[in-house]
């Protein structure tokens, strides 16, 4: 029976300057693959949306650096992306890409829906413009030094050596990142989103969701404690959606606003293929349509923040359901990162292993609620003692042993005991618990459970005896051979939503069509004994030693696996011993006026009293730090940073986004040497 609810799926829009990889999968790809075939088994309707996420600087800059069109770069990268992830069996309804004209039209309408209600605010600021290269610079496109650690190589929008955000306007000696030209500073108008208005409204309506994950409600909270502020949403750029009102040349709309935009008009481009050009807006409109977003935790601010505030505004469309963030998959401890480049790209593992190997492995390892590893060792031993020792086996045997008793055809029922009945309602059972699971978003467990239901029929096997049935009671041995067959169809159905591969080549063993393949028919009967066998085949070929040892070899010396091995800058004690690490009593803490970032700080080392400047201001509060003991370096070279004095750095620790302050444990009396 199909029941109203529509579900609208999206994964997150991959951003068209790299290649996917398996960090990427774990975080947003996998887990709505797998809940979608889940919904079109029980005859849901979905449908799963996303594409190329194609504008932006970080395109623009990387067509300058290649001297090719940024055209040429995101045909690359969209169409490399895609066919990895149809290679992994990511089915997609539709994979578009943002630089559509549908596309270009949709944001342009949204901006437009605001603008006419004088929702927008219109400011003019000074930006950095190259007299040179006659245009703005946009954050990426400006070099200088950092404000907050000197570092002289820093990007306008972000310090890499010390994870500061930064915007242009602080950098000192900006200069242009392309020609070296030293920028002026010129008026430019620019419109921008007010999402501080609605704060209370988002806050009330996120802390509403019980059902949330928790990484996703603690994340907003952290966001609302600092304040939304208002966010630029035009900016001066060649390459992107140009601006939709008169007087605007040169501008585009900024890519973290009408990239979102993207799961709306990539819904209409599905509808339109589909000849049924209106009927986006069931699943973007109506009520009884569920919106879930699937990213990763570096997501969460524009999926469960900015999007849904900008979707209030509009007021024409459903907000989020549900937003499953993954929190990262690690390879030997090393963040998968896009701008780090260290991951394993998923168009090159696919050549190496099955899909549905890969799909496993990273389902046991979903990074649910923590940060979790991928190994090839893991991959190797999921494989092995799992799919092939458990799974592979049940199919083996039952068809093996019909295979040679019963001429590879499906053997009689007539001797059907309760034990058969037994086994089938059992996996009645587990299809509901692991709907349950699905359900709820928990993808591990689910999987979990159904790895035990094939479980269940290896010892149904083992219990039952066929080896002996055959001599002794052919008639029943029959019986259990053909309910065996009945569960290779039914695991068929149940492991699907994770290995469509694997159910496919089963139903081909079993030479069954698809007019059984839904979730209801899991513990069912639905074959016909007398039908022929198809052929029987090897599902999970074991991994040898020798192929996971070569690939472990090459990943670290490629992408730097070094859990117990010497970092590359080792530095002796005495260098060690040149810094000095003392405690500090912060006294007294201020903003650093016209500065986002500094606060200045009063700080009590022992007898002596000095001020420094340190860049956290938009993480805590000054009254936060009043009191607290902190440590410091106390002999750093002084410096100015907006002009005012600083004479040493406290330390600091960046987690997700946020930079927190090292603090102490217990009673240490200000002034105590760290060592
Ligand atoms: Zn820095």
């Amino acid at each position: 029976m199909k029941n109203n609810t529509k579900y609208l799926v999206t994964a997150a829009l991959p951003y068209a300057n790299n290649y996917i990889h398996i960090g990427h999968v774990a975080g947003a790809y996998l887990s709505p693959d797998i809940y979608v075939r889940y919904r079109k088994l029980k005859n849901d309707d979905v449908i799963f949306i996303s594409g190329s996420d194609e504008h932006g600087t970080a395109i623009e800059m990387a067509s300058i650096i290649e001297k090719i069109t940024p055209q040429e770069i995101i045909d690359r990268y969209h169409f490399s992306n895609k066919k990895a992830f149809e290679d992994l069996g990511i089915q997609f309804d539709i994979f578009s890409r943002t630089s559509s004209d549908i596309h270009h039209k949709t944001a342009q309408e949204f901006f437009l829906n605001l603008y006419n209600k004088n929702i927008l605010v219109k400011r003019s600021d000074k930006q950095l413009y190259s007299e040179k290269e006659k245009r703005f610079l946009a954050d990426r496109f400006i070099t200088g030094t950092c404000p907050v650690c000197g570092y002289e190589e820093a990007r306008g929008d972000e310090c890499e050596n010390c994870g500061s955000n930064l915007s242009p306007s602080e950098l000192i000696n900006p200069r242009s990142k392309i020609t070296g030209d030293i920028p002026v500073e010129k008026e430019t108008t620019h419109y921008y989103f007010p999402l501080g208005n609605y704060q209370e409204k988002l806050s009330e309506w996120i802390f509403s969701k019980t059902d949330w994950k928790s990484n996703v409600i603690n994340y907003c909270k952290g966001w609302f404690k600092a304040g939304l502020r208002d966010r630029a949403i035009t900016r001066d750029l060649d390459w992107g959606v140009k601006v939709p009102v008169e007087g605007n040349d040169g501008k585009v709309i900024y890519v973290w606003f009408e990239a979102p935009i993207g799961y709306i008009s990539m819904t209409k481009e599905l509808f339109i293929k589909r000849n049924e050009p209106d009927k986006w807006k069931e699943y973007w409109c109506n009520k009884d349509s569920r919106l879930i977003h699937f990213i990763g935790k570096d997501n969460i601010v524009f999926h469960s923040i900015v999007f849904p505030s900008m979707l209030m505004a509009h007021g024409d469309f459903n907000l989020p359901h549900n937003i499953p963030a993954n929190e990262f998959l690690n390879i030997g401890g090393e963040k998968f990162s896009k701008s780090r480049g260290n991951g394993i790209l998923v168009k090159d593992i696919v050549k190496e292993f099955e899909p549905d190997v890969i799909r496993y492995t990273i389902a046991t390892n979903f990074p649910e609620s923590k940060d979790s590893e991928f190994t090839w060792k893991d991959l190797q031993s999921k494989n092995n003692n799992e799919l092939a020792a458990i799974l592979g086996n049940f199919i083996n045997r039952t068809v093996v042993f019909a295979k040679s008793k019963f001429c590879n055809i499906i053997p009689g029922d007539k001797s059907l005991d309760n034990s058969d009945t037994e086994i089938l309602n059992q996996f009645k059972e587990s299809a509901a618990s692991v709907s349950a699971f699905y359900d709820n978003f928990r993808f591990r467990d689910a999987l979990s459970e159904t790895m035990n239901a094939v479980r269940s029929a290896n010892k149904y096997f083992n219990d039952s005896e066929p080896w002996k049935l055959i001599r002794d009671n052919k008639e029943r041995c029959e019986a259990v051979i053909y309910t065996c067959l009945e569960l290779c169809h039914s695991i068929a159905v149940l492991i699907s939503p994770v290995l469509p591969f694997t159910a496919d080549k089963i139903l081909k063993i079993l030479n069954k069509d698809k007019s059984d393949f839904n979730w209801e028919k899991i513990g069912e009967r639905v074959l016909k004994s007398g039908t022929e066998l198809g052929e029987s085949l090897i599902l999970f070929p074991q991994i040898e030693d020798s192929q996971i040892e070569k690939l472990i070899s090459e990943s670290t010396d490629s992408t730097a696996v070094k859990k117990t091995e010497m970092p590359e800058n080792v530095i002796e004690l005495e260098d060690f011993k040149k810094v000095n690490l003392k405690i500090a009593k912060v006294i007294e803490c201020e903003k650093v006026a016209k500065s986002k970032k500094l606060f200045k700080l009063k700080l009590k080392i022992g007898d002596t009293e000095k001020q420094i400047v340190s860049g956290i201001a938009e993480f805590y509060n000054p009254e936060d730090l009043i009191g607290k003991l902190i440590v410091v370096v106390d002999n750093l070279k002084p410096s100015k940073l907006m002009g005012i004095d600083s004479h040493g750095m406290l330390l600091a620790a960046k987690t997700d986004g946020q930079l927190k302050v090292i603090t102490v444990d217990g009673e240490i009396n200000d002034g105590a040497v760290v060592n």
